[in-house]
């Protein structure tokens, strides 16, 4: 039988976990009407409803905001959600928004679908942009910014677009899934990061979460009114996931980097790739850029190799023993993708037959994995199994 206490219950006081505990609720309980009646008043910083936050949910935040270098976040259901919550929270209708070239495909598809029929432009830049002029008008809401790019690792002179962009009166969101833990880019003018928690943050590729993270409390106030109003949230137990893997995320990201770098110089001098894309190399063309903006690179690198027919391609893919194949990335498990960018681009200049290789490198022993990626570069020139 449920008890019909309506007093709140308090916890057995002399029980001190290390690890956090996991608030499972929906109900929340009040001591008396008139706290029930002002419970909206709590959207903030107390707790009124399991949806709008719990004391799992809020410690997370608390961590993510200082991670970015913000003063609050907002956890939403995925990374893609921070970067759509974001945009939906600043504009309406007739609003206009620029965003780069190389954002992630499904916040090109949300641009190009759900802004679109809201009656929101979204018109697109360079990836490499460092200039917005002559790009911004009166109406220009947010100036949406991801670097390094999807598969394409460019980045953009963040500083410079913030600094006109905020002239102009626009906000700039960037998607700094990449840069979580490793920027601050608030300190280079970012008003909004996003992140997908989905990747480092929880490291082990059973959970979907984004964060939006804000310096600025009324701005705050708006997209945490908005995400609310939206019936946007996350669980508990998925918080708790991100949580745990916060505690070990600087060295799990540290081992990703050098391991990240060590696989790009190897694939560099390797005489059947022709270009290997990660910003963290000191040969690729945006490593000045990237060691002004991030302080590390991580497991990922984009590989353009000289055989670039899909059919030695999907022999190479098809045939990893270790590389799996899969989106997403940052957990201990390696990963190859493939794209071929000009579908998704309508600025650069993206050759329409190319292909790019992604690999993600995780914490599989490093021998096993070069064994792997060189078998499967024989395949790719060969055609032998
Ligand atoms: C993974 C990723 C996303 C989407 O995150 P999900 O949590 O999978 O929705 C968005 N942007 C970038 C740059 C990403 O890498």
């Amino acid at each position: 039988m449920p008890s019909h206490s309506s007093k709140p219950v308090s916890s057995a006081p002399e029980f001190h976990a290390l690890s956090p505990a996991v608030h499972r609720a929906s109900t929340i309980l009040f001591h008396n009407t008139d706290d029930f009646l002002g419970r909206r008043e709590r959207l903030f910083d107390g707790y009124s409803y399991g949806l709008y936050g719990t004391p799992t949910s809020r410690r997370l935040e608390d961590q993510v905001a200082a991670i970015e270098g913000g003063s609050r976040a907002i956890l939403v259901p995925s990374g893609l959600a921070a970067v759509t919550h974001a945009l939906l929270a600043l504009c309406k209708p007739g609003d206009h928004v620029l965003a780069v070239d190389c954002i992630y495909g499904s916040t090109r598809n949300f641009a190009n679908s759900i802004m679109k029929a809201i009656g929101i432009e979204v018109e697109f830049i360079s990836s490499a942009a460092n200039s917005l002029k002559g790009q911004v008008r009166p109406n220009t809401q947010a100036v949406l910014l991801e670097s390094p790019g999807y598969y394409t690792m460019e980045i953009q002179e963040i500083a410079a677009l913030a600094r006109q962009a905020h002239e102009a009166g626009a906000l700039v969101i960037i998607d700094n899934s990449f840069g979580f833990a490793v920027s601050n880019m608030f300190a280079h003018g970012a008003d909004i990061c996003c992140a997908a928690l989905s990747k480092y943050a929880s490291g082990a590729a059973d959970v979907v979460m984004g964060a939006i993270t804000v310096a600025d409390e009324a701005l705050f106030r708006q997209i945490k009114t908005f995400t609310a109003e939206l019936g946007a949230g996350v669980s508990p137990d998925a918080a708790f996931l991100v949580l745990r893997g916060l505690e070990s995320l600087q060295p799990r990201l540290k081992e990703h980097a050098e391991r990240g770098l060590t696989f790009s110089k190897w694939l560099s001098a390797h005489p059947s790739v022709r270009r290997v894309l990660n910003p963290a190399l000191p040969s690729d063309d945006h490593h000045e850029r990237f060691e002004r903006y991030f302080r590390s690179g991580n497991g990922l690198l984009s590989v353009r190799f000289h055989d670039n027919g899909l059919d030695g391609l999907r022999r190479m893919i098809d045939g990893f023993a270790h590389f799996r194949i899969g989106a997403s990335w940052g957990s201990t498990h390696s990963l190859v993708s493939i794209t071929r960018p000009a579908a998704s681009r309508s600025v650069d200049d993206w050759p329409q037959d190319e292909y790019l290789v992604r690999f993600h490198i995780g914490l599989e022993e490093p021998k096993i994995l070069l064994a792997d990626l060189e078998a499967g570069i024989e395949r790719l020139r060969g055609g032998k199994p």
